[in-house]
């Protein structure tokens, strides 16, 4: 549903009138600083106090960079604090977690067909170069371009024809069952490996981020740490006593990745084993590597938290419930469009009538964070934190309001586009420049 040009057009000049009046007004340095108390949010909320006297802003506390770069930035934020405590300590972890055996690893999806696909690191080799002939629709296997990073070409099929749409959908649903198998898988390898060794028992904590790939499908990115199996030992994960290395660790969730199946059925109600696929990367992460290097606490948590704040909306589809009949009015390619008519026939076709809920996430239906109890603090701990920190130091919290007054939702969002703009450009401003030093910060480091 592109609008027409000229709508566009009008759109454009109404916002840029509407950003001069909010400018030129005696009351925008009032308006500023509210705005500003609110982080300079994307879609604040206004709240009443009971009593009618005053009102606030607090935060959307949206993920998602494409609805909020402010609150997604935030959260991005406390991702990072959350995977770097359980790595290195901090909030009330005990720095000795450094010493467990960790692996960071990367579990993809299988594949359900050839796509445009280019090198992660931007080194420009042919997308499918080796393959020869055509498919049965004509059309090529393979593809010689080398495709830049930003091509909206990678990871549409060649033949959307050849491209299992419904393999696909049914992995996307069945992901959480899946990565519940998996971990466990690692839990029972984990165990029978120290009895068999005659060794101490350890527990497996993890933590782990959702990402949908360029092709529409999660893969996981997560973070494996050993601990000490006894519960009863009082606050923080304890070493294990087991003696197994990062890289033992690492072979045997390789192993749990290979094992982790689930049987469902297809459309034609014929059973489908669905497994990950069989590319697997882990790294076993090493205390004494230097803070700035691959496998080092900050730049595994600069990872995850990067990855925390995509969301199927970078596909073009509105972060909301979606209506099948929708589909094909929606601005996305045509690869997108496939998926979701796939979802849709899931849903009607098969004992899954809720996956027409989550369209709108390409049928992922999971958490795109989570993690085990013992792995680090939590999210809610990091936002008390804050909040008490921002009452302590600023005289309010962007986060969430005092709580000796009764607040009552009023609206949310700003009053016109132009103040949208200008409060989300502020954002944008400031993550950029956080950004940059941060990167001033792990490249000084890498010098040394
Ligand atoms: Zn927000
Ligand atoms: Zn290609
Ligand atoms: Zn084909």
């Amino acid at each position: 549903m592109r609008p027409h040009k000229d709508f566009e057009e009008l759109q454009r000049r109404e916002l840029i009138e509407q950003v001069i009046r909010r400018a030129g007004s005696s009351t925008y340095e009032a308006w500023w600083s509210r705005v500003g108390s609110a982080g300079f949010c994307s879609a604040p909320i206004h709240l009443v106090a009971s009593d009618g006297k005053n009102s606030i802003l607090v935060r959307c506390k949206n993920r998602r960079a494409a609805v909020c770069p402010s609150c997604s930035d935030l959260y991005a934020g406390d991702t990072w604090q959350l995977v770097h405590a359980g790595l290195d300590g901090g909030h009330d972890v005990p720095a000795t977690v450094a010493d467990h055996p960790a692996v960071f690893c990367t579990i993809t999806a299988p594949g359900f067909g050839a796509v445009h696909t280019a090198a992660k690191d931007g080194s420009r080799s042919a997308c499918r170069g080796g393959s020869t002939g055509t498919c049965g629709h004509g059309l090529p296997r393979n593809c010689t371009l080398s495709h830049a990073l930003s091509d909206p070409s990678l990871g549409q099929p060649l033949c959307p024809d050849c491209y299992d749409y419904v393999t696909q959908s049914l992995f996307t649903w069945h992901a959480p069952e899946l990565w519940a198998r998996f971990t466990i898988t690692l839990r029972r390898l984990v165990r029978r490996e120290s009895d068999h060794r005659g060794i101490e028992r350890a527990r497996v904590s993890f933590v782990k981020i959702v990402e949908m790939q360029r092709r529409g499908v999660p893969h996981f990115h997560c973070v494996v740490r050993l601990d000490d199996d006894d519960r009863s030992s009082g606050p923080g994960p304890l070493p294990p006593r087991c003696n197994m290395d990062a890289q033992r660790l690492a072979d045997l969730v390789t192993s749990a990745v290979g094992l982790a199946h689930l049987e469902v059925t297809g459309a034609g109600g014929e059973l489908i084993t669905l497994r990950f696929g069989s590319q697997v990367d882990t790294q076993p992460l090493d205390a004494s590597e230097d803070a700035a290097g691959p496998g080092s606490a900050r730049r595994v948590a600069g990872y995850l938290a990067k990855y925390v704040t995509k969301s199927v909306s970078d596909f073009g589809i509105a972060s909301s419930r979606l209506a099948p009949h929708l589909i094909d009015d929606l601005d996305v390619s045509e690869h997108i469009k496939r998926l979701l008519h796939a979802v849709a026939h899931l849903a009607e076709h098969t004992n899954r009538p809720e996956m027409a809920l989550w369209l709108h996430t390409l049928g992922y239906r999971g958490h795109v964070s989570s993690k085990s109890r013992s792995y680090s603090t939590t999210m809610g701990a990091l936002r008390a934190t804050r909040a008490e920190f921002q009452r302590i130091h600023v005289g309010n919290s962007h986060d969430t309001p005092p709580a000796e007054t009764a607040w009552e939702f009023s609206k949310s969002g700003h009053a016109t586009l132009g103040d949208r703009f200008l409060a989300t450009s502020k954002a944008i401003q400031d993550r950029e420049a956080r950004w940059a030093r941060k990167q001033l910060v792990d490249e000084g480091s890498e010098e040394r």
